[in-house]
C-alpha cells in the first residue's frame, strides 16, 4: 500500500518536473528560418518557432491579421519547447519561417497536435498559398480543410522558396500549441499508428461496456450497469478530449465542442459515484453512504450547471468535482477494505491508477503538461488499467459472493444431514418402541389375561403347524381337553370372583404338570383347558392328565365363607392319527371329554378311533 503511494507520488512529481520545464521557453535566440528539407531541423521545429503573447491591453490582441501587427512586435523564440499556457485570456501569435532548399516543389504539413482550440487562424505568405484558414472549435469541423482531428495546414513550397507562416490562437481554458512540420508520408504514418492505438482503446472500452450491460441485463445487478455507464462516460470524455467528438459526433455544432468536455467529466463523476456506491456495498445507515449520496446529487447539479455556466467556469468546477469524487471514493474504498470487504482492495488499486490519470488530465487542463500525445496515451493507459482492475474487482466480488454462497450451501447441507441423522435416530427409537409394543400386543393377544396361559388364538395358530410336523416326523401329537366339573355350582355358591380364583388355581396346576419345553397349556374357553403335547403319545398324555386330575381333586381350597371347596376335572385325550386333520383330532378329544363327563366326571378318557383324512398343511 505504502509502496503504491510512493510510486504514485514519484510519478506525480516527475510529471510536474516535465511540465515545469515545458513552461519556461528560455532565452531569446532569434527566429531562424527552417530548412524544410532538413529532416533533423524539422525534428527540432520548436527551435525555429517564435510567439507573441498578447494580453487584452496589447494592440496585437485586437489585430485580425498579420498585417495589423506592429513591425517591431516583440517575438519570443520558443527555444525548443512546446507552447503551453495555463488559463489565459491572451491572444497568441505564432510565427514560423520555412524554406525549401531542394530543387523540386514539395508539400509539407504544419500540424497543430491539439484538437481543442477555440480559434486558430493560419496565414502563409507566398504565391500558391491559400489566403488563410480560419478554423477552431468555434467553427464547424469542415472549416479545417483536411478531415483530421488535429489542425493541418498544407504548405507547398517551390524550389528555394521561403515563406512566413503566422498563426493566431485564441482559446478559453488552457492553451497548448504543440506544432510539428511533417511530410505527407509522416502525417499518414502517424495517423495510422494512432488510429490503431485509439481503435484498440475505444474498441476495448466499448466491448467492456457492452459486456457489462449484458451482465446487467442477465443478472439485474446494478453495478454492472453503473460500470457500463462509467466506461461509456469515460470513453466519451476521452473521445471529446482527443478531438474525435468534434470530428465524428458533433462536427456541425461548434458551440457544443467546448461544453462536451465538462459535460462528459460530470457524467464520469456521476457514474463513478454510482458505481462506487453500488460496488462497495456501503451500509445505507453509515456516513460513507451519505457522502456517496451527496456526491451523486452534486454531480447531477454540476451536470445541469454545465449547460448554464460558461465553459471557463464549468471546466474548472467539474474538474474539481471529479477530483473530489475520485479522492472521496478512494477514501471510502479504503474504509470498506479496513472493514474487511475484500474486493475493495482491487477497487482501491484501480482508483489509484485513476488518480494518476486524473492528475495527468488536471495538469493538462491547467496547462502544466505539454506533450498532448503523451498525455493522451498516458490517460488512455491509466483509464485502460483502471477499467481492467475494476473488472477484475468485479470478478473478485463475484468470487467472494460465490464462496459465501457455497459456505451457506455447505452449512445448510451439514445442518440437513444432522437433522436427517437426528430424525433417523428418532425414527429408529420409535420403531423399536413400536416393535416392543407390538410384541406386547402379540403376547397379550395370544395369552389369556386371567390365567396367563395361552389362549384359543394361539392354539389355532400352532395346531396346524404341530399337525404338519407330526405327520412329517411320525412323532405323536396328543391333545388333552380338560373341563372343570360343575363349575357353575362353584360360581353360584361362592360367586364369580372365587370362580376366577379357582380357574387360576387350575391354570397353575396345568403349568406345573406340563414340563416339557414344547408342551403348551391353553385356556380356550370359560372353564375349558387344553394341553398340546408334541412328542407324547396317549399313554404319556393319560399319565399327565391323571396327575393333573389327582392334583386338582386333592388341593384344599376354601370358599369365601370358609367352607371347603372341591375342584374336580374331566379330560378327553386324543392323539393325532394318520391322515387326520386338526378338527378331527379336536372332535375326538371333545367326544372323549364328553364320555368322561358322562361316566361320572373326575376322570380322563382316551379316544380310540383313527379316521382316514388329510392333516391341514
Ligand atoms: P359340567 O360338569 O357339565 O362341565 O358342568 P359345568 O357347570 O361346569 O358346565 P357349564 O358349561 O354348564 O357351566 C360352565 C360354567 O363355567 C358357567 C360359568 O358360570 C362358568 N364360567 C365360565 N367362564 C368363567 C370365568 O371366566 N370365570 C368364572 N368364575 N366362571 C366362569
Ligand atoms: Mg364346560
Ligand atoms: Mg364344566
Amino acid at each position: 500500500m505504502s509502496l503504491l503511494t510512493r510510486l504514485f507520488l514519484a510519478i506525480g512529481f516527475g510529471l510536474f518536473a516535465i511540465s515545469a520545464m515545458a513552461q519556461n521557453p528560455g532565452a531569446d535566440t532569434g527566429c531562424n528560418t527552417l530548412d524544410a528539407t532538413d529532416d533533423l531541423a524539422r525534428q527540432s521545429l520548436m527551435s525555429y518557432v517564435c510567439f507573441h503573447s498578447a494580453p487584452p491591453e496589447d494592440p496585437a490582441h485586437q489585430a485580425k491579421s498579420p498585417e495589423q501587427l506592429s513591425q517591431d512586435l516583440n517575438w519570443t523564440p520558443a527555444n525548443g519547447h512546446d507552447l503551453v499556457f495555463s488559463h489565459t485570456n491572451s491572444v497568441y501569435w505564432v510565427q514560423l519561417k520555412v524554406r525549401n532548399s531542394g530543387s523540386t516543389q514539395r508539400l509539407w504539413y504544419l500540424k497543430l497536435n491539439y484538437p481543442l482550440l477555440d480559434e486558430v487562424t493560419f496565414w502563409q505568405s507566398g504565391p500558391n498559398s491559400p489566403e488563410k484558414i480560419q478554423t477552431g472549435d468555434s467553427y464547424p469541423f469542415a472549416s479545417r480543410g483536411v478531415d483530421y482531428r488535429y489542425f493541418l495546414l498544407p504548405v507547398t513550397l517551390e524550389p528555394n522558396e521561403s515563406r512566413t507562416i503566422t498563426l493566431r490562437v485564441k482559446s478559453s481554458g488552457a492553451l497548448n500549441v504543440p506544432l510539428t512540420f511533417e511530410t505527407p508520408e509522416e502525417v499518414i504514418s502517424h495517423s495510422n499508428h494512432l488510429t490503431l492505438t485509439h481503435g484498440m482503446f475505444y474498441g476495448a472500452m466499448l466491448v467492456f461496456a457492452a459486456f457489462n450491460l449484458l451482465l446487467f441485463f442477465s443478472s439485474g445487478t446494478a453495478y454492472y450497469f453503473y460500470n457500463a455507464f462509467y466506461m461509456a462516460a469515460m470513453g466519451l470524455f476521452l473521445f471529446a478530449m482527443g478531438g474525435f467528438g468534434n470530428q465524428y459526433f458533433w462536427p456541425e455544432s461548434a458551440g457544443f465542442a467546448n461544453t462536451s468536455i465538462p459535460l462528459a467529466l460530470a457524467l464520469c463523476a456521476l457514474s463513478m459515484t454510482l458505481f462506487g456506491g453500488s460496488f462497495l456495498e456501503i451500509d445505507k445507515r453509515t456516513r460513507p453512504a451519505l457522502a456517496v449520496k451527496t456526491l451523486a446529487w452534486a454531480c447531477i447539479v454540476f451536470l445541469a450547471l454545465t449547460f448554464v455556466l460558461p465553459y471557463t467556469k464549468t471546466i474548472l468546477l467539474n474538474t474539481v468535482l471529479a477530483l473530489v469524487v475520485i479522492s472521496s471514493l478512494f477514501v471510502i474504498a479504503l474504509i470498506r477494505w479496513r472493514q474487511g470487504y475484500q474486493p475493495a482492495i482491487w477497487y482501491v488499486g484501480s482508483w489509484l491508477i485513476m488518480l494518476i490519470g486524473a492528475l495527468i488530465y488536471a495538469m493538462a487542463a491547467f496547462g502544466y503538461l505539454a506533450d498532448f500525445l503523451a498525455r493522451e496515451s498516458l490517460m488512455q493507459m491509466a483509464v485502460g488499467g483502471q477499467v481492467i482492475l475494476l473488472n477484475y474487482a468485479m470478478v473478485q466480488r463475484w468470487r467472494l459472493l460465490h464462496e459465501k454462497l457455497l459456505a451457506v450451501e455447505h452449512g445448510a447441507r451439514t445442518e440437513l444431514e444432522f437433522k436427517v441423522h437426528e430424525r433417523t435416530a428418532q425414527l429408529r427409537n420409535t420403531m423399536r418402541e413400536l416393535e416392543k409394543a407390538n410384541r406386547q400386543l402379540a403376547t397379550l393377544s395370544l395369552n389369556d389375561s386371567l390365567t396367563g396361559l395361552y389362549n384359543r388364538r394361539h392354539m389355532d395358530n400352532v395346531l396346524p403347524e404341530l399337525c404338519a410336523e407330526a405327520r412329517r416326523t411320525g412323532q405323536p401329537l396328543t391333545l388333552v381337553l380338560i373341563d372343570a366339573d360343575h363349575f357353575k355350582t362353584i360360581n353360584d355358591t361362592w360367586g364369580h370372583g372365587f370362580g376366577d380364583t379357582c380357574l387360576q388355581v387350575i391354570a397353575e396346576i396345568l403349568t406345573r404338570h406340563v414340563k416339557r419345553p414344547r408342551d403348551i397349556a391353553i385356556r380356550f374357553g370359560g372353564e375349558e383347558f387344553a394341553l398340546l403335547l408334541p412328542g407324547t403319545d396317549v399313554h404319556g398324555a393319560q399319565k399327565v392328565s391323571e396327575a393333573i386330575l389327582g392334583n386338582a381333586e386333592h388341593i384344599s381350597l376354601s370358599g369365601p365363607d370358609g367352607e371347603p371347596a372341591r375342584i374336580t376335572l374331566s379330560a378327553g385325550i386324543a392323539s393325532l392319527g394318520e391322515n387326520e386333520d386338526k378338527e378331527q383330532l379336536f372332535d375326538r378329544a371333545d367326544k372323549a371329554l364328553y364320555q368322561a363327563k358322562e361316566q361320572g366326571r373326575n376322570r380322563s378318557i382316551v379316544s380310540e378311533a383313527v379316521p382316514v383324512s388329510q392333516c391341514d398343511q
